[in-house]
């Protein structure tokens, strides 16, 4: 039976399950043996140094890159693959496209559709790929975009937004699929540091709202008031994992302490 902490987490089955997820580029190993459960409703902050495989892990789950070792479940669907008798087959493309469409991402680059309305850039994808009405996408895209705090922008051009807006836009297109999951690559770090608030509220309003997240940042603040738990990555492994008092208050191990007095 599902178990509901405080927090609003599901401790049943968890939402996503990698287990020894392998990735290599040109030989060089870049995950090297990823576990990871995500449970319904937990934000999972990914913290780490450059380069360490946060981007790549994320990623792997969305199915924008292909793993060499490791399964990787999202809601008991085994991305990517199908399991006959203990073998592994690659999916078609179609079945792939169709795992992907339940989660969310959002990167440091929104990416909007230049030539599109902010209107336009949210209804797109619910009418193209899930085939919604006109009417019933816009109701929805009307209702995001006043979520995100952009109630009056729906007849915008991305350019005529700040890099805040448009980051908001991205966040309510990506929530016009109806996500499961919500995944986030550093969606702050490209902003101007005023813009940054008003980014990290509306991730910490989606938070609260029982929305499963993991998130890219370096915004400490963020991952110590909205995480329910941080994971710690360095050089493509798991280094600590815990609440983020614990991990940022009283890291355990030498990495870690080093990144985060990097941090301050
Ligand atoms: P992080 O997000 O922690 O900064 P990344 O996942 O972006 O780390 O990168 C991990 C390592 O993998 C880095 O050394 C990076 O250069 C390398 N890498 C990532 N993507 C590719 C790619 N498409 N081709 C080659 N190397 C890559």
């Amino acid at each position: 039976m599902a178990q509901t902490t405080p927090q609003g987490v599901d401790r049943g089955q968890p939402l996503v399950h990698a287990v020894n997820v392998t990735k290599a580029f040109h030989g060089t190993e870049v995950l090297k043996g990823i576990d990871m459960d995500v449970h319904r409703g937990e934000v999972v902050v990914l913290l780490g140094p450059s380069g360490s495989g946060k981007t790549t892990f994320l990623r792997c789950i969305n199915q924008l890159e292909t793993i060499d070792g490791g399964r990787i479940w999202v809601d008991g669907d085994l991305m990517g693959y199908e399991d006959r008798g203990g073998t592994l087959h690659r999916l078609t493309d179609k079945r792939i496209a169709a795992q992907r469409r339940d989660i969310g991402m959002c990167f440091q680059r929104f990416n909007l559709f230049p030539h599109k309305t902010v209107l336009e850039n949210v209804i797109e994808a619910p009418r193209q790929v899930k085939g919604v009405s006109k009417g019933a996408a816009t109701e929805k895209a009307l209702e995001l975009l006043a979520q995100v705090g952009l109630e009056d922008k729906p007849a915008a051009y991305p350019a005529q937004l700040s890099g805040g807006q448009q980051q908001r836009v991205a966040i309510a297109r990506a929530l016009a699929m109806d996500p499961k999951l919500m995944l986030f690559d550093e969606p702050t770090s490209a902003l101007d540091p005023e813009l940054v608030g008003e980014v990290l509220k509306v991730m910490r309003d989606l938070a609260q709202g029982g929305m499963t997240m993991i998130v890219v940042t370096h915004e400490m603040g963020f991952a110590r008031e909205v995480a329910d738990r941080v994971v710690f990555m360095d050089a493509g492994v798991v280094v600590e994992e815990g609440p983020p008092a614990q991990v940022i208050g009283n890291p355990q191990h030498n990495r870690t302490r080093a990144f985060l007095s990097r941090m301050r």
